[in-house]
């Protein structure tokens, strides 16, 4: 089942060298990246006999001799219950999941790069090896995985990586279903910016837009297209958005909650808040778009895990004009229904339940998983407490105006804006809300968020209620803010 071992190939160049020590030693300890190969080939040799060489019986002594050499690892052998991966543009994470705790290495090898990953005290079980064929035809950066052993003691995992990656591995505790979890995220050299896509995006509509040579602008639209108008004294640039027209168009911020290692809440019926809350953001998006002189960003855009700070920077960096964060939750009571819009609360909570919820939501984080080590300092900055009362105020329009057009769609579990401390909500700049759509743990509305029709018409709703919103707040109105943002991004 394994390819021939791989010579590991020493550091040849001189930007190769800083790839560590630590590589170059175990290279010249072990040439080969599994040694033991050909001893687990050896024991399916031995099944395989009919008539047993004097020999054999030698060979399974030593084999009993060896094992009562490793006691320990006889004994307290980790067993690795799941192991799943989530191939991604932004990046492509593989998660390790056991009972226990594992200890590991890992270090990347050069020319061909690799990922090397050392597991101690792991034996090899069908969840193991199961791993390479889970990597897809299409991921961005692992190219093909190889499982080994590479002492009797330690369990080799080799990723093959596509051109410009690089890797981050680090250890998760125990969080809801979740054991230890051991994740590898693997990240282009080059990080993906969410400004960039945007305008690609951009870009593409535009050439779809001159393809359809639609003439026909209503009111809203010509409001829509106004430039945005800078702040002289804030001594901002305009907003340069390489590749744009220079009218400058309204940008939303689509947030589709959960994604990859977090499912979200889970309906009677299996359905994935996370499955849900995509699909509708994709309709909301195709919406959108297909408005004159307002853009669509997505937040995230497959099936993977985003942090939730991570979230409110890519909105940032796009500098959208408005945040909206589409969930389809479950709730105290499981036979709650209906839909609801919050907002962001500087202090405490409109009521208990959506003090639970924001908990809920927040926790997201740690059932999707951080690496807390490499969190970017510039992320903590963005959610610093600032006195957000008037983002909180344009936060609770935009979520009225919301409110009132999905009323039209599915009854609404409050008829007011309710609030609480979601961290995803936190843009200082930017007004956001987080949608409800309905709850996934009542059987009938986990039916209806299955269904294509009911995307669709939630879908059509929050747009009807974002147009109110920006029909009555135009983004001219909030020039000056925008300017300002701009000017404390960099
Ligand atoms: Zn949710």
């Amino acid at each position: 089942m394994l390819e021939p071992a791989r010579p590991l190939t020493p550091a040849a160049t001189p930007g190769a060298a800083r790839e560590g020590a630590q590589a170059r030693a175990i290279a010249a300890r072990a040439p080969d990246e599994f040694p033991h190969a050909s001893a687990r080939a050896g024991q399916s040799f031995d099944a395989s006999q009919t008539s047993r060489p004097a020999w054999l019986g030698f060979a399974v002594l030593i084999a009993l001799l060896l094992v009562a050499l490793y006691p320990s690892f006889a004994l307290s052998s980790t067993e690795i219950a799941s192991t799943r991966m989530w191939p991604a543009k932004e990046y492509t994470r593989v998660t390790i999941e056991s009972a226990a705790r594992i200890r590991y290495s890992v270090f990347s090898v050069p020319a061909p790069d690799r990922i090397v990953l050392d597991l101690e005290g792991v034996a090899a079980n069908p969840h193991i090896d199961a791993l390479p064929g889970k990597v897809s035809p299409d991921d961005p950066y692992v190219k093909s995985i190889r499982v080994g052993r590479f002492k009797p003691t330690v369990l080799r995992i080799v990723f093959d990586l596509k051109d410009g990656a690089r890797a981050e591995a680090f250890a998760l505790p125990p969080v809801g279903s979740y054991g230890h979890r051991l994740v590898i995220d693997i990240y282009p050299l080059k990080p993906i910016d969410p400004l960039m896509a945007l305008v690609q995006e951009s870009e593409r509509k535009r050439d779809a837009t001159a393809a359809a040579a639609d003439s026909s602008a209503d009111t809203t639209a010509t409001v829509r297209t106004t430039p945005v108008s800078i702040d002289p004294a804030a001594g901002a640039q305009p907003r340069a958005v390489p590749g744009t027209i220079e009218a400058r168009p309204i940008v939303i911020a689509i947030d589709a909650g959960h994604g990859g290692e977090d499912p979200g809440a889970i309906g009677p019926n299996g359905t994935q808040e996370k499955d849900v809350t995509l699909a509708i953001s994709y309709k909301l998006r195709d919406l959108i778009n297909a408005e004159p002189g307002i853009r669509a960003f997505l937040t995230r855009d497959g099936d993977y895990f985003v942090p939730l700070g991570t979230r409110v920077q890519k909105a940032r960096r796009v500098q959208a004009d408005l945040f909206v964060s589409i969930h389809a939750d479950a709730f105290i009571k499981p036979h709650a229904r209906g839909s609801s819009v919050f907002a962001l609360s500087e202090r405490g909570a409109t009521s208990a339940a959506a003090q639970w919820l924001a908990k809920r939501e927040n926790d997201a984080d740690l059932i999707g998983g951080v690496n807390l080590d490499v969190r970017d300092p510039y992320l903590k900055q963005t959610l610093l407490d600032l006195s957000q009362t008037a983002q909180i105020n344009d936060s609770l329009k935009l979520g009225r105006s919301v409110l009132g057009e999905i009323g039209e769609v599915n009854t609404l579990h409050k008829s007011a804006v309710e609030q609480a401390g979601f961290a995803v909500l936190k843009a200082p700049d930017i007004p956001s809300i987080l949608v409800e759509t309905a709850f996934i743990t009542n059987p009938s509305e986990e039916r209806r968020l299955g269904s294509d029709a009911y995307q669709s018409r939630m879908a059509a709703a929050i747009l009807g209620g974002l147009k109110r919103y920006l029909a009555a707040n135009p983004p001219l109105a909030r020039g000056p803010r925008l300017a300002q943002s701009a000017t404390a991004e960099r």
